[in-house]
């Protein structure tokens, strides 16, 4: 180190150390960073154990990059698979979600496994201070250095390992982490910050500004922002920015570069507060709900988002970024619409990716999929190859890792802190919160019920405040009950806070009428875009005028499916696509699913009886389901299509002679053969 670098160094040490500024982002509603204090509970718990028994727990399962040493050293290259950042990409997912999958299980295993990657990468900076891997440091380097190309993607990896870093500090906060973490951003070029996906380094420089204070990473932030421009010509890496944030223009471009990008001005607006980080965060996100949104939650996005057909479906990294991405809109705004938005994509979407055994999982998933074999994917990308598959391994890796960080990252923001530090509960499902002064214990069978009670257990009475959310669909109206008072609720979609002196013992009962709903899908329509065959894509149909898609079963948060019977059997094939990959574990196979019964029903008539066994059991994972809704429908002319792909909604249903039969609908997430938007019949069959 020269005399100057060490004595920048100090100088900025000391900046660290003098800073005493609150973790929060100054001008957020609320904060996160309650995982390690969280545990979940009931069905959670168990859902949890599925998936630390499943795919999070078996690396050799899901086959290359997992079952390598992840980022506790250098990852080998597998031939001339993918580019240089993948692999460290793919395992900066994986990383995040078993560390975080382990503190909420207090999985000693996971969290040594997840931890270890920290450990060492922070142990091993270059001398400029990046960290992570050689060729995530400097591309051009690294190329020279070399000989191979290291793609324009290099810093971007280190934006989603940030994400365990900020796990590991959150369950055991150290000062070394944020010096390292401010000396590894500052020697970022703020140009190529600017650029691609590059630019999600935000969220690891403005959470290190919020512990810091130090004001040189915000404006490394707002600089490199305000520098990007959008490439709309170029569908395949059009890039979020300043521009097209702000303006009406419906947007194409790369589905999870979107979910990810889409978060940097709403970071930006909780750390500056400036109205015009807000405008372009808010109105981004409401065009992709509104050019996008598909009914289990996720945008469309396979893997470009392209409209709003149902009848393609959405890459299970998008479950994914899109609900971590909510997460920051929530803390950002505190708009509980941003909680309903997350509890409907991860308790739908996310469920409806992986096998009931958390052992395999889809990359590509959809509303109705009919067949899920190794050649059935009907969506306009990878057209007729294994991605619609249930399998452990997948061509493109990026999902097996995903998968892992769903169930714990909505763990994470089941609970925020409020500006005070008091407990919101923001996202419900069964679950356990220590808050120091207050354990509160969350009794509740939710989504599968719309009870809810809390209870406290306080070792000396405190005067605090506790933030409830009504969610949006509750439209009877939510009862509140403070140790069996009834207080005056929250309108629907808003938060509302309980002050009082809480003791020990005490409860505070939400109930949330469940009344199932028949939502009629809005008409299908399409973004333009160009180059549609450069990237093996089907042109899209024709968008269909004036006509609903169709019609959806909810409950609460929940999509509700029809299940058609499966006829499962091993698929031992060895594909081309899948460059050598297997499962090395005899316990986690590829699937081929067939039909073994009828699918082709249409709604009859918008009535139905609900069933519950009282028992939420092991949640998504449970035959028979934990609650079940009983529906009307007629059958309609309605078959696969080459006898390997689902077909696409009928326009105009043609029903069949016959009478109207009941099928039982189950939540979305526990059918992996399934109808969720029905056909309906219902205003035009006899
Ligand atoms: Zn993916």
């Amino acid at each position: 180190m020269t005399p100057e670098k060490a004595k920048a160094t100090l100088a900025f040490l000391s900046m660290v150390s003098a800073a005493a500024c609150c973790a929060m982002a100054p001008f957020a509603k609320f904060e996160d960073g309650m995982l390690s204090k969280t545990r979940p509970a009931g069905w959670l718990l168990r859902a949890c154990r599925m998936q630390a028994d499943g795919l999070a727990g078996h690396p050799e399962a899901l086959s290359y990059p997992y079952n390598t040493c992840l980022w506790a050293g250098t990852i080998p290259r597998m031939g001339v698979h993918g580019q240089d950042w993948w692999r460290y990409e793919q395992t900066a997912y994986y990383t995040d979600g078993i560390l975080r999958l382990g503190y909420a299980l207090g999985d000693k295993t996971l969290i040594d496994r997840g931890e270890a990657g920290v450990d060492y990468t922070f142990d091993h900076p270059s001398a400029d201070g990046f960290l992570g891997n050689e060729c995530l440091w400097n591309m051009k380097r690294f190329e020279q250095k070399s000989g191979k190309r290291a793609g324009g993607f290099d810093m971007w990896p280190f934006a989603v390992f940030f994400r365990a870093v900020k796990a590991k500090y959150d369950a055991s906060p150290d000062e070394r982490i944020l010096s390292a973490l401010t000396r590894h951003f500052l020697a970022h070029d703020k140009k190529r910050l600017s650029t691609k996906r590059n630019i999600i380094n935000v969220e690891g420089i403005l959470w290190t500004y919020s512990h810091t204070g130090d004001k040189r990473l915000l404006e490394l932030a707002e600089q490199a922002w305000r520098m990007r421009k959008p490439r709309p010509k170029n569908i395949e890496w059009n890039e979020l920015a300043p521009a097209n944030c702000a303006n009406d223009e419906a947007i194409c471009m790369h589905g999870a570069t979107y979910c990810e990008e889409m978060k940097v001005p709403v970071l930006l607006a909780a750390c500056t507060g400036k109205k015009e980080y807000l405008d372009q965060a808010v109105n981004v996100e409401r065009k992709l709900v509104r050019d996008n949104i598909l009914p289990d939650g996720c945008p469309e996005t396979t893997e470009r988002v392209r409209g709003n057909s149902v009848y393609w479906g959405h890459e299970t990294c998008d479950v994914s970024d899109y609900s971590w991405s909510l997460g920051y809109f929530l803390e950002a705004t505190g708009d509980a619409s941003y909680a309903d938005k997350i509890e409907r994509c991860v308790y739908n979407a996310a469920f409806g990716a992986v096998a009931d055994d958390f052992r395999s999982l889809q990359y590509f998933s959809n509303l109705n999929q009919f067949i899920c074999t190794s050649d059935s994917d009907h969506n306009p990308f990878k057209y007729g190859l294994t991605w619609m598959q249930y399998r452990p391994t997948h061509e493109t890796e990026c999902c097996a890792g995903q998968i892992n960080r769903i169930v714990p990252n909505f763990i994470s923001r089941m609970w925020l802190k409020d500006a005070e530090g008091r407990p919101v509960a923001a996202l419900y499902g069964p679950s356990k919160v220590d808050f120091g002064w207050a354990e509160i214990s969350e009794e509740t069978r939710y989504p599968f019920d719309g009870k809810i009670t809390f209870r406290f257990s306080v070792k000396e009475p405190r005067e605090s405040a506790f933030t409830y959310r009504v969610p949006g669909w509750c439209k009877a109206g939510a009862s509140v009950k403070v140790n069996g008072e009834s207080v005056s609720p929250a309108a629907p979609g808003e938060f509302a806070t309980i002050a009082r002196k809480f003791s020990d013992g005490d409860t505070i009962e939400l109930d949330f009428p469940m009344e199932v709903r028949f939502e009629e899908l809005p008409c299908r329509h399409l973004v333009e875009f160009r180059d549609a065959d450069k990237f093996g894509m089907k042109r899209p149909a024709e968008a269909f005028a004036d006509s609903s898609q169709g019609t959806v079963v909810c409950r609460g948060p929940l999509v509700f499916a029809y299940p058609i019977p499966a006829e499962r059997t091993e698929d031992k094939a060895v594909h081309a696509n899948m460059n050598g990959k297997k499962s090395a574990n005899p316990d986690f196979k590829c699937w081929n699913l067939r039909p073994a019964g009828p699918f082709n029903y249409a709604l009859a008539a918008h009535a139905a009886v609900v069933s519950s066994d009282g028992d939420a059991g092991d949640g998504f994972f449970k035959n028979p389901a934990a609650v079940k809704i009983r529906v009307p429908v007629r059958r309609i002319k309605w078959e696969l299509v080459e006898n390997r792909f689902t077909p696409d909604i009928p326009e105009k249903p043609v029903v069949l002679p016959g009478k109207e039969e009941t099928i039982e609908l189950v939540p979305y997430g526990s059918a992996m053969l399934r109808i969720g938007v029905f056909p309906d019949v219902s205003k035009t069959s006899p």
